[in-house]
């Protein structure tokens, strides 16, 4: 659903939100509302000369004669003015001059738009003690144009025959019924469809991984279902395409039939390309669709109400959706944008800018979960010119100022529905700029919200696998990371440094993503009744992808110094040769590391245990990759109902799960209860995996995962010995095995979310992944499959990473062609299904057994172990590599054979089909 909204958010800017912003701090004086209603009037008689009798002496007249003609159209029937800010005017005597920023909603006929203006008025002297204002200068700010109040024609009633509507990969066809439809001047852009018979819905999406969604959900690969009725929004322009003349003959209105459909058209309507405008009009207005695009509500027996959409500001610009599940079925690229070559998810390519550095003040009060907030963002410009910018904070937060050194005071924005303030600034700012804006907020935030249903592609790795019930009987503490927006922030995240100082009361503590400043933190005297507090200041020097911090009662039980050892290797550098240089190469080698061991104060033995296997985890790390991304790492460990973690940068925070809770916790596929360390090692290692190499779109998360759970079993490899690596190797290949066909690696969140299974999304997010790992080590060996490793690590240190830059660094290394490893195994769901036999040819000397695998299905590529059983009782094992769809492969025996196995080692995801 989050997706779903995103894609309209452009139609949703809506302004009452800003009322509530900026109505309470500034209590409009009379004289300024009279003021406003005059023009208000000007506007509805539609002349445009009286407005210049609003004028202040000092305005410019030729100005505000453009203005008036800008501001002034014929034909408005209505027109409603709403200030929104209010500062001090520059030059004026206090209270004798005000900027103000006004919204001026405007309607001619089912026509309406919105301007948003800045309006400097002066006070003018007068006989009377009245108060008196006029209009000194003005600028228009933004607009939104072309809404439009829409409507079913009740007087046009279409009878249908044989009407076919299509859009990618859906059909929806009328044999016989009605049509209404809402016009606008253009021509008609909604239409109801009733059916009297023959109602039919087809949907069967091109890629294949989307269609096993959909058998999914559906039980089979197309959804093919009558429709009780159908809404569909649509351009004036694509009317007669979709309608084609012949398929529709007007007949005289039935009243009745009118009904039905204006009650479907009414109750759909509002729920996309709709406006909530709040306090200027309480009527449903809305946005035309662009050209080619289609939104079609359509009510089902069967799946209730299926919402399909076109919608080309989208990468994935087609998606299936199931409101009442509230569930995306599909979401995925039309066939011709995969042929265009059009890029996905390339936004980083496109920003309008770049933070480069943050400063957040931020003083907690976590009983009542509030904040008060003082953010400086200091970003460059990327695009040619921009006159406003979007930040991102969550909506529940108030803006109290945006200041600016250049710029002065801003005015700002709500996006309604969604955690965006648009900042204009008071002009045009060309790329290359540098631009600081301080940003003073406050509210009550809720912390990270453990419903693993809530997951997108923004959500952080392995929050609470499960809600904490109200009776926990843990130490209660409050988690603000990505996804909950508590400091502004850039829309497209990327890599940045990082200030915070953050204020929290008596007997709270914070550990936050950022090396502790020396000294801190420092005690702050309670006043106004108010209890005393401490102030940590954190410093982020190393760039990391989002700033989070822990509030919880903490006990420091360790703090030690790791020193870390350079392999002689070092660092391959440089990623694939496509990429620009990265900014942030590695290079300057950190040989020690301060580790910090926080914890509730139960736990303080727990972690004083921990310490030790901590510090070896990251010596460890640090010698197979040759680097160490960040020189502080805390590691918190808090009370929570089950085992689970989540890792910013410079923080790896660890639950500790309290007897009771862990009940339906064994058969998880991230739990390996002969393990223990598995979660530390796991979340440790995202320092590297997730933190230092990020992920860029959601298909890429699997690089952070598997890379973290890869490496958890490395680290088992190295503390335990073979026994254990290859067990939870052999655990994961089972889950992979089991859950393949749920879905692809690359499908990352929607793993398990049509079937609200988040184990899923951690078997083959989390255990195919790291299997997948394994099987390129076996493929190309040790020494190749680490050069590897270290070669993506390095080309994609602190940089958003996607599946083709780690598939052509082991191609780099290897010199293996890796494609159709990757299309099989991350782009591809399901695992081999094999056909295995073997012969025995006697003609040769030494003899050799002749091994046969055949694949059935998909083809992959993929190593096996072959195991051969000599009758003396010896076993030998050969490694094989499988390319093809069947391959044969000669194996010199030592004796006579009793039997040939393929995979006796579990550690390839296949399945033996038959002999
Ligand atoms: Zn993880």
């Amino acid at each position: 659903m989050r997706r779903f909204l995103g894609a309209l958010a452009f139609v949703l800017l809506a302004l009452n939100q800003a009322a509530d912003t900026y109505a309470r701090q500034t209590p409009p004086l009379d004289g300024v509302v009279r003021l406003l209603l005059k023009i208000e009037q000007v506007m509805q008689a539609g002349t445009p000369e009286a407005y210049m009798d609003l004028l202040s002496a000092v305005a410019n007249r030729g100005l505000a004669q453009e203005a008036s003609q800008m501001f002034i159209e014929p034909d408005i029937t209505r027109a409603v003015i709403r200030e929104r800010d209010r500062e001090p005017l520059e030059g004026t005597l206090p209270g004798d001059g005000h900027r103000l920023m006004v919204e001026v909603f405007t309607e001619r006929g089912a026509l309406a738009r919105i301007v948003t203006w800045r309006l400097d008025i002066r006070r003018v002297p007068t006989d009377t003690n009245e108060d008196e204002w006029r209009i000194a200068g003005q600028q228009r700010l933004t607009s939104i144009d072309g809404l439009h109040r829409l409507a079913l024609n009740p007087a046009k009633q279409y009878r249908a025959r044989n009407l076919v509507i299509r859009s990618d990969d859906l059909e929806i066809r009328l044999e016989d019924g009605y049509v209404f439809v809402a016009n606008i001047p253009e021509g008609p852009t909604a239409a109801v469809l009733l059916p009297v018979a023959g109602g039919t819905v087809r949907f069967r999406p091109a890629p294949e991984t989307e269609r096993e969604q959909v058998r999914i959900y559906a039980g089979s690969d197309t959804i093919e279902t009558r429709y009780e009725e159908v809404f569909l929004r649509f351009s004036p322009s694509d009317f007669r395409e979709r309608f084609p003349a012949e398929a529709l003959t007007e007949e005289a209105p039935d009243v009745a039939i009118f009904r039905r459909a204006d009650a479907i058209f009414r109750n759909d309507v509002g729920k996309t390309y709709g406006l909530d405008l709040a306090d200027l009009s309480r009527d449903a207005w809305s946005l035309q669709p662009p050209s080619g695009d289609i939104l079609a509500e359509i009510h089902t027996r069967r799946f209730q109400t299926l919402t399909y959409s076109k919608a080309s500001n989208d990468a994935e610009d087609i998606s299936l959706f199931d409101r009442r599940r509230r569930r995306n079925i599909s979401v995925y690229p039309s066939a011709p944008r995969v042929a265009a070559g059009v890029g996905l998810f390339e936004e980083d390519a496109k920003v309008p800018y770049e933070v480069r550095h943050y400063q957040v003040d931020v003083s907690f009060d976590p009983t009542r979960q509030w904040l008060d907030g003082r953010a400086m963002v200091r970003l460059k410009v990327k695009a040619d010119a921009i006159n406003n910018l979007t930040l991102r904070l969550a909506e529940t937060l108030t803006v109290r100022s945006i200041s600016s050194g250049d710029f002065g005071r801003l005015l700002a924005l709500r996006v309604r529905g969604q955690n965006n303030i648009i900042v204009n600034l008071s002009g045009y700012v060309t790329r290359g700029t540098e631009i600081s804006l301080v940003i003073t907020y406050s509210g009550r935030i809720q912390p990270v919200s453990p419903d693993r249903e809530t997951l997108s592609p923004q959500f952080p790795q392995d929050s609470t696998l499960d809600s904490d019930t109200p009776a926990f009987p843990g130490e209660p503490s409050l988690l603000y990371s990505t996804g909950t927006f508590w400091y502004p922030q850039s829309t497209v995240p990327g890599y940045t440094t990082a200030t915070m100082h953050l204020t929290v009361p008596e007997p709270y503590h914070v550990v936050a993503s950022g090396e502790l400043a020396p000294g801190s933190p420092v005690v702050v005297p309670g006043r106004d009744r108010q209890p005393s507090g401490r102030l940590y200041a954190f410093e982020a020097r190393q760039p990391v992808r989002y700033l989070a911090c822990l509030i919880s009662r903490f006990v420091r039980v360790n703090t030690r110094t790791v020193s870390l050892v350079e392999p002689l290797a070092g660092l391959a550098t440089g990623g694939s040769s496509a990429r620009p240089a990265n900014p942030f190469p590695a290079g300057s080698f950190n040989n020690a590391l301060d580790l910090m061991v926080e914890v509730n104060p139960r736990q303080t033995t727990r972690g004083r245990n921990t310490a030790p296997v901590a510090a070896d985890v990251v010596a460890f790390y640090t010698l197979l990759m040759g680097d160490c991304p960040y020189p502080d790492l805390t590691l918190a460990l808090i009370e929570k109902a089950l085992p689970g973690g989540h890792s910013p940068a410079y923080l790896a925070i660890l639950h500790q799960p309290l007897p009771s809770g862990s009940s339906n916790w064994g058969s998880d596929p991230a739990a390996f209860q002969n393990y223990p360390e598995y979660f530390l090692a796991h979340e440790v290692a995202h320092q590297w995996w997730g933190q230092a190499v990020g992920w860029r779109s959601y298909h890429d998360q699997w690089i952070s995962e598997g890379f973290a759970q890869y490496f958890a079993a490395l680290y088992a490899n190295k503390s335990r010995g073979n026994a254990l690596f290859y067990d939870l190797l052999r655990r994961m290949t089972r889950w992979a095995r089991e859950q393949g066909k749920a879905g692809p690696v690359s499908l990352g969140y929607r793993l398990g979310h049509i079937q609200g299974d988040s184990r899923i999304f951690r078997a083959i997010v989390y255990n195919k992944s790291a299997v997948v790992l394994h099987m390129l080590r076996r493929m190309m060996g040790d020494e190749v499959f680490f050069r590897g490793v270290r070669r993506f690590y390095a080309g994609s240190r602190f940089r958003k990473a996607a599946t083709e830059d780690v598939r052509a660094a082991f191609e780099k290394e290897s010199g293996q062609a890796l494609e159709a490893f990757f299309r099989g195994w991350i782009e591809g769901s399901g695992t081999p299904q094999v056909l295995v036999n073997w012969t025995r040819d006697a003609g040769t000397t030494p003899p050799v057994a002749v091994l046969r695998v055949e694949q059935r299905g998909k083809a992959f590529e993929f190593p096996v172990t072959a195991t051969v059983e000599y009758a003396n009782g010896t076993t030998e094992d050969v490694p094989l590599v499988i390319r093809e769809r069947t391959a044969e492969f000669r194996l010199p025996l030592k004796g006579d054979v009793k039997n040939i196995t393929l995979n006796r080692d579990g550690l390839t995801p296949l399945e033996i089909v038959g002999r």
